[in-house]
């Protein structure tokens, strides 16, 4: 069933919604950072559904979602300080936190690992089906394993219709990329996937943080590492994409250019507002991604920009990079992942 609560949440179809949950179907629904596939958390058959439904690898463990603070201890245990301290500042919000599981918690949900990724969602959506069906709720990203994440009902529908048992509709997502994931080792936060909470943010909170060494490295498949997500391909359209980053602006323009010709005009760029004249491309060759100071926008859009751009079936998707700092950590980890590796970097 598709549910429209882009204006206002329903009810009466809230109540068919949190039945469902709880009667061990699966559901997608909106989130701040992206839309993701929910099942109780607490029901491992209803938790194997999600990875039918999206292919995703077995030791890929999901993020459970929860609508207040005070359940932490239902599903984690041994909170540290520095724990407790990230948990007062970035709760509700795009912010997983790695923590030691309870027994409550089945294997398939954490891929067999000691410990559990917890989020708090902020979305009014996701908070109202937390909260009354009563559960905490395991929840990937609403999308197939390897592909864009999902951040808008039209591209859901087309890869996830049919494989889930209610669609709940809460338009765009806000942020557009998933959350960041934290995990604190010998006091220390330990970024693993960046995201809209940015190390700067941390920092100013615990005085001290580090970013997981794989956040930008490719991952053999036998290697064993502290988030199994980051070795699969991921945020992947069909066609083959490189991603460009050149300090120097004129410099990304120049080897941009140098990339469309070497592929002979048959490209898709997404790009900065600023760049689309310099670049002689027609109009429909173009995506733009919003003006060179707007990460925020760049974000929301980044996921549906590779999905329109894969329609268009060119031979390259030329992304434009940004600088590794702020929000930029989170898009450049999510393209360096999206180009598997086709990248120039100056
Ligand atoms: P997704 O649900 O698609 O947003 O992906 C969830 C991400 O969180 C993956 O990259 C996982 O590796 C990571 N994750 C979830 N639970 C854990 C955990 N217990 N330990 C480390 N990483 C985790
Ligand atoms: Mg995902």
């Amino acid at each position: 069933m598709y549910y429209d609560w882009k204006e206002k949440t329903n009810t009466e179809e809230l109540r068919v919604v949190c039945n469902l949950i709880r009667n061990g179907e699966i559901v997608i629904f909106p989130t701040e950072t992206v839309y993701g596939i929910g099942a109780n958390a607490l029901d491992a058959s209803a938790v194997g559904k999600i990875f039918v439904a999206k292919g995703r690898p077995s030791d890929n463990p999901l993020i459970v979602h929860l609508a207040d603070k005070r359940k932490i201890k239902d599903i984690a245990e041994d909170v540290t300080e520095v724990e407790q301290k990230l948990i007062d500042n970035f709760m509700p919000g795009p912010f997983t936190l790695i923590l030691k599981r309870k027994p409550i918690i089945p294997d398939i949900v954490t891929g067999g690992l000691n410990t559990v990724g917890i989020r708090i969602p902020e979305n009014i959506i996701a908070r109202g089906i937390i909260t009354y069906s009563g559960v905490p709720i395991a929840a990937p990203s609403a999308n197939i394993s390897g592909k864009p994440s999902g951040t808008n009902i039209e591209d859901i529908r087309k890869e996830l219709e049919g494989k889930v048992s209610a669609i709940v509709d809460g338009g765009q997502t806000s942020i557009g990329l998933e959350s960041t994931v934290v995990k604190v080792v010998d006091e220390i936060p330990v970024i693993l996937r960046p995201g809209k909470v940015t190390p700067e943010d941390i920092d100013k909170v615990i005085g001290n943080v580090k970013i997981d060494k794989n956040i930008f490295r490719k991952i053999n498949m036998n290697e064993t590492i502290e988030s199994p997500g980051m070795k699969y391909r991921h945020y992947a359209p069909e066609t083959s994409c490189k991603l460009v980053y050149c300090e120097d602006e004129l410099d990304q323009i120049f080897y941009l250019k140098k990339y469309i010709k070497e592929y002979k005009g048959d490209v898709v760029v997404i790009g900065f507002d600023e760049h689309k004249d310099k670049l002689f491309l027609e109009d429909k060759r173009f995506i733009s991604i919003g003006k060179k100071d707007d990460l925020d926008g760049f974000a929301r859009n980044i996921f549906s920009n590779l999905r329109e751009a894969d329609k268009m079936k060119p031979y390259k998707i030329l992304i434009e990079g940004v600088k590794k700092e702020g929000l930029g950590y989170a898009i450049m980890n999510r393209l360096i992942r999206t180009c598997e590796h086709d990248m120039f970097i100056l």
